[in-house]
C-alpha cells in the first residue's frame, strides 16, 4: 500500500495494484509500468502507482465473466444490487474526509469541494441508483389474436467498461459506477492517468462492501493501453466514455472495428452564455462567472463563450471584473480558497498557449492573462496556476473562441438581436450545454427552444441532479447519463412471443 501524508498532516492510505478479483495485483502487461502522479498545486511528485495493459483488461473480463456465471448479472437479484450500492455509499461517506483530501492532492481541486460537491454527489449518485436497481422491469404488451402474448425484459449487458478523466475523478466513476451495477453488469473502469487514486480507494472499498469477486475491476494505466484494449475487447459488450471529442472518435472507431460494443460518450463543449439586457446584473453576475470559473474552468459544460447585449455590455463586464477579482485562488488545503491549480503541467501549457493565442489574435484582455503569480509562492512555486482571464472583443474565428480550452479562460461577443444571439451560440460542432440570461419568460423559452444543446440552464448554471439526464447534442456526445434513463444504456431488452 502507498501512505500519503496530506498538508493538513493526515496519513491517507491506499491499496495500489491492478484491482480484479477484489485483489490488488501485480500487472500482467510485462511491461513494468508505473504512472507519476504529480501534486498540482506544488508541481512535486507525489507517487508512482502501477500501469496496468491489454493482459490486465484481459484478465478483468475473464474474471468478470465468472462473476456473472455465479453470483452477477442474471445471477443476483436487482434488491441485492441496490444493497450493495447502499452498502458501498455508506463506506464512501464514512472515508469522505480523507478522499477529499486524496483527490485534492492528486487533482488539485479545493479540499472543501471536493468533499462537498465532487464526493457528495458520487454518494448521492450511487443511492439513486441503489434506489432505481429493483424497480427496472419490463411490460407485458396485449397482441390481438389472443392466442399469443408478449412481454419484454430488461437483462444486463453483461461485461462493461468504463473510461473516465481526470476533472471529477470520484464522480465520473459514480456516474457510470451507479448505473452500470444497479443493472447487474460488471464494470471495468479505467481511471485518467493525471488522477489514479481516488478510484484505488473506491476499489478497497467496494470489496469491503461485499461485492463478489469480479464484478468491479480498476486498472489504471495510460490512454493507448488500457483504454484502448477495453475499446478494442471483443469480449466487452458496452464502454462508456467520458473525455475529449478526439478520444471519443477513436472509441467509437475502436468498438466498430472490433465487436460494434454499444458506446456512450460525453464529450467536450464550448457552451454559450446569452446574457440580455433585461437582467438584473447584480444577479447575472456571480452565475456568469461561476460558470466559466467552477472547477478551475475544467469542466465538459464551462459556459466560456459569452454573449452579452450590447447595451448592458460594458456595465456587465465591469461588474464580472469583479466578480473574478473576489475569487480566491490558492492551496487546496486552504478552505477559503475557491480555486486551485489547474490539473496538469500540460492543461497549464495548453491554457497558457490559449491566452497567447488570444492576445495575438487580436482579442483584449479585460482581466488576468497569465500565470497566478499571487497563488505560486512558497511550497506552492511549482504549481500549475493560471489566473481566471476574460477577454473582450471576441469574434467567431479566433481560437478562443472556437477551441474548448478547458481552463477558466472567457471569450465575450457582444450582440445586438435575439436571432443573431442564438445564431452564433450555434454556431459550433459542440451542443453539451447553455445558458440563457432574461427575466422574459417568452423570451426564454423561444432561445431554449432554438439552443442546440442536451442541458440548458435559464438564470442559473452548472446545477446537476442525479435524477436529470445529463448528455450532448452534435459532437458533445452520444447517450445520456444519471436519470432514471440511463438505465437503459446499461441494459439489452429481450422481447418475448408466447404461443399460449
Ligand atoms: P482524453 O479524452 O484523451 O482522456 C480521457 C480518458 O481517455 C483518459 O482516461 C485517457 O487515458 C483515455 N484515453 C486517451 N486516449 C485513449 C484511447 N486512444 N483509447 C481509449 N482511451 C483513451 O483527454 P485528455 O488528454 O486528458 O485531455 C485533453 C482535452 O480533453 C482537455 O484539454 C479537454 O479539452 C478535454 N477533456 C474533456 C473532458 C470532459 O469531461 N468532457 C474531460 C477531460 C478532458
Amino acid at each position: 500500500s502507498i501512505t500519503l501524508t496530506s498538508p493538513r498532516g493526515t496519513r491517507l492510505t491506499f491499496r495500489d495494484g491492478i484491482f480484479i478479483g477484489n485483489e490488488f495485483h501485480a500487472s500482467q502487461a510485462g511491461q513494468d509500468g508505473k504512472i507519476t502522479v504529480f501534486n498540482p498545486a506544488t508541481g512535486q511528485e507525489l507517487c508512482k502507482v502501477t500501469a496496468g495493459g491489454k493482459e490486465d483488461v484481459d484478465a478483468a473480463v475473464e474474471a468478470a465473466e465468472e462473476a456473472l456465471k455465479t453470483s452477477w448479472g442474471l445471477k443476483s437479484t436487482p434488491a441485492e444490487r441496490g444493497a450493495l450500492l447502499y452498502k458501498w455509499a455508506d463506506l464512501i461517506e464514512q472515508n469522505a474526509s480523507e478522499l477529499a483530501e486524496l483527490e485534492a492532492m492528486d487533482n488539485g481541486k479545493p479540499r472543501w469541494m471536493a468533499k462537498d460537491f465532487d464526493i457528495a454527489d458520487s454518494i448521492a449518485c450511487l443511492r439513486y441508483y441503489a434506489g432505481l436497481a429493483d424497480k427496472v422491469s419490463g411490460k407485458t404488451i396485449e397482441m390481438k389474436d389472443g392466442d399469443n402474448f408478449a412481454f419484454t425484459r430488461v437483462e444486463p449487458i453483461g461485461v462493461t467498461g468504463a473510461i473516465i478523466p481526470w476533472n471529477y475523478p470520484i464522480q465520473m466513476a459514480a456516474w457510470k459506477l451507479g448505473p452500470a451495477l444497479a443493472a447487474g453488469n460488471c464494470l471495468i473502469l479505467k481511471p485518467a492517468e493525471q488522477t489514479p487514486l481516488s478510484a484505488l480507494k473506491l476499489a478497497e472499498l467496494a470489496a469491503e462492501a461485499g461485492y463478489p469477486p469480479g464484478v468491479l475491476a480498476v486498472i489504471n494505466g495510460y490512454g493507448k493501453d488500457v483504454g484502448a484494449a477495453i475499446s478494442e475487447h471483443p469480449r466487452i459488450r458496452k464502454v462508456a466514455f467520458t473525455g475529449s471529442t478526439v478520444t471519443g472518435r477513436k472509441i467509437m472507431a475502436s468498438s466498430a472495428h472490433s465487436n460494434l460494443k454499444k458506446v456512450t460518450l460525453e464529450l467536450g463543449g464550448k457552451s454559450p452564455v446569452l446574457v440580455f439586457d433585461d437582467v438584473d446584473i447584480e444577479e447575472a453576475v456571480p452565475w456568469v462567472a461561476l460558470a466559466i470559473l467552477f472547477n478551475m474552468g475544467q469542466d465538459c459544460c464551462a459556459g466560456s463563450r459569452l454573449f452579452v447585449q450590447r447595451g448592458i455590455h460594458d456595465a456587465f463586464i465591469a461588474k464580472l471584473i469583479e466578480a473574478f477579482k473576489a475569487h480566491k485562488i490558492g492551496d487546496p488545503f486552504d478552505d477559503t480558497s475557491s480555486h486551485g491549480p489547474q490539473v496538469s503541467k500540460e492543461q497549464y501549457e495548453k491554457i497558457m498557449s490559449y491566452i497567447e493565442y488570444g492576445k495575438k489574435g487580436g482579442a483584449k484582455v479585460a482581466y488576468g492573462g497569465g500565470r497566478a503569480e499571487a497563488a505560486a509562492k512558497g511550497d506552492l512555486a511549482g504549481g500549475y496556476w493560471v489566473e481566471p482571464t476574460i477577454f473582450t472583443g471576441c469574434q467567431k474565428g479566433m481560437r478562443i473562441v472556437d477551441d474548448e480550452i478547458f481552463g477558466p479562460v472567457l471569450a465575450v461577443i457582444p450582440f445586438d438581436t435575439e436571432e443573431e444571439a442564438i445564431e452564433m451560440a450555434n454556431d459550433t460542432e459542440y451542443g453539451l450545454a447553455a445558458g440563457i440570461f432574461s427575466t422574459g419568460a417568452s423570451r426564454c423559452m423561444r432561445v431554449l427552444a432554438a439552443l442546440k444543446a442536451g442541458t440548458i440552464w435559464v438564470n442559473n448554471y452548472a446545477l446537476l441532479s442525479n435524477a436529470v439526464p445529463f448528455g450532448g447534442y452534435k459532437q458533445s456526445g452520444m447517450g445520456r447519463e444519471l436519470g432514471v434513463d440511463a438505465i437503459k444504456e446499461w441494459t439489452e431488452v429481450k422481447s418475448v412471443h408466447w404461443n399460449i
